[in-house]
């Protein structure tokens, strides 16, 4: 079978690494900043080349299109190539140069395909510089107001509006991605996680992104010097919180062995080792992908007694996210890809977010993993041996190569 040619992906990889490379060996590629632009300018630069029409949006995302033999809707592919500050050379920028790849493979190979094929960038997905995470594919999606996203500000007080104008990419609202001109989007990524690593296996076929909820959780009692109060007058809200974290952990037993449920952040009031916390928050985030499991865990979580060691609890509910599941002949036709290719792979649901969570909302969508070596992302080391890439993009040519022969999804 057609591969795509190994020492062209490794070259890229090497390339973009250098815009925002950092002493630890990662990037700071932050959007809309001089590496990020350098970035965007270089994937435009290659994409013109091969003979790729580009144009950009009003969110200043990139499209990259070579024409088809017929007059159909778009196969559109792509990732982010922003970072997070020290983050890694495969988070986003892999499922760009794949995209690459793939379009360049098809020019030079000069291979027959029906429908245009579009590479993607898209802005901002990372939610470093402006928030909220996902901007552009958000907006493409309908999911967030432009008008609200444009008042965005960095810590320097520069407007999202601003950065998107000085960045050169700033184009027409008529370019964004449509329903009525796109047959499928499909995204490659990295896992982020450990799961394929150890199960070795080198493709993820992804069926949907995990629904989750966040919640906050507080217990209020009373403040008091550590020397003077008995312990039996006390209302350490320290203490009711780990007692209501508990109960929560009790309750999990009741729950699938597959929900996750994490509290990594914690406030504690005052926080002072000498004073007894008058007030302790902690968060709750709990994923799964069936979205009655994570109901019957808001539940729990509103029916919690009220009360531990005389501190009052109250919840607020911060945000939920609902299950996306990906368009069924998408996932059969990236799972067939795989096994025609004769790599080892497994059926998975993201954990974090992406621009295709978004885009699977208007546009038929699935994704691919690759492994990350010892699921480390968002950080210098993070690690895709280049034979994985390589798979990864070679899954996604063939993927596209077989939805070129669908009319409808
Ligand atoms: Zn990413």
């Amino acid at each position: 079978l057609l591969e795509i040619n190994i020492d062209s992906l490794k070259e890229k990889l090497k390339s973009f690494s250098n815009f925002g490379k950092t002493e630890g060996g990662g990037v700071s590629r932050l959007l809309f900043t001089k590496p990020e632009i350098e970035a965007r300018n270089e994937f435009c630069r290659r994409m013109e080349k091969i003979g790729a029409e580009i144009c950009t949006d009003d969110m200043g995302n990139i499209y990259a299109t070579i024409k088809g033999n017929e007059d159909l809707p778009a196969i559109v592919t792509g990732s982010h190539c922003d970072s997070v500050v020290k983050g890694g050379n495969y988070d986003g920028i892999l499922g760009v140069l794949a995209a690459m790849e793939v379009l360049e493979t098809i020019v030079k190979e000069d291979i027959y395909h029906r429908h245009p094929i579009t590479a993607i960038i898209w802005t901002n997905e990372e939610g470093v510089r402006f928030d909220p995470v996902m901007m552009g594919s958000g907006v493409v999606a309908g999911k967030f107001s432009r008008e609200d996203i444009l008042k965005a500000k960095d810590t320097e007080g520069i407007t999202f509006e601003e950065a998107l104008k000085n960045s050169g990419f700033l184009g027409q609202k008529e370019n964004r991605l449509k329903p009525e001109n796109t047959l499928a989007n499909l995204e490659l990524h990295i896992e982020q996680g450990p799961v394929l690593e150890m199960e070795e296996k080198s493709i993820g076929v992804l069926e949907g992104v995990i629904g989750m909820l966040n919640y906050a959780i507080t217990l209020k009692g009373r403040a008091g010097h550590a020397g003077t109060v008995p312990m039996k007058y006390r209302k350490d809200a320290f203490l009711a919180a780990s007692n209501a974290l508990i109960y929560l952990h009790d309750k999990l037993k009741d729950f699938p062995e597959d929900l996750v449920f994490t509290n990594g952040q914690v406030f504690c009031h005052p926080n002072v080792n000498t004073v007894i916390a008058d007030e302790f928050t902690f968060i709750v985030d709990a994923r799964h992908k069936d979205p009655e499991v994570i109901k019957r865990l808001e539940e729990v979580i509103k029916n919690m007694p009220k009360e531990f060691n005389g501190c009052k609890l109250s919840y607020k509910k911060q945000w939920t996210r609902d299950t996306v599941k990906f368009n069924e002949k998408i996932v059969e036709i990236v799972e067939n890809s795989t096994k025609a290719l004769g790599y080892d792979y497994k059926k998975m649901y993201s954990g974090p977010g992406h621009d295709s969570q978004y885009i699977a909302d208007i546009i038929p969508t699935s994704m691919i993993f690759v492994p990350s070596k010892d699921g480390d992302s968002h950080c210098e080391w993070e690690y895709t041996s280049l034979s994985d890439c390589h798979r990864g993009v070679n899954v996604l040519l063939h993927s596209i190569l077989k939805l070129d022969n669908e009319d409808r999804l």
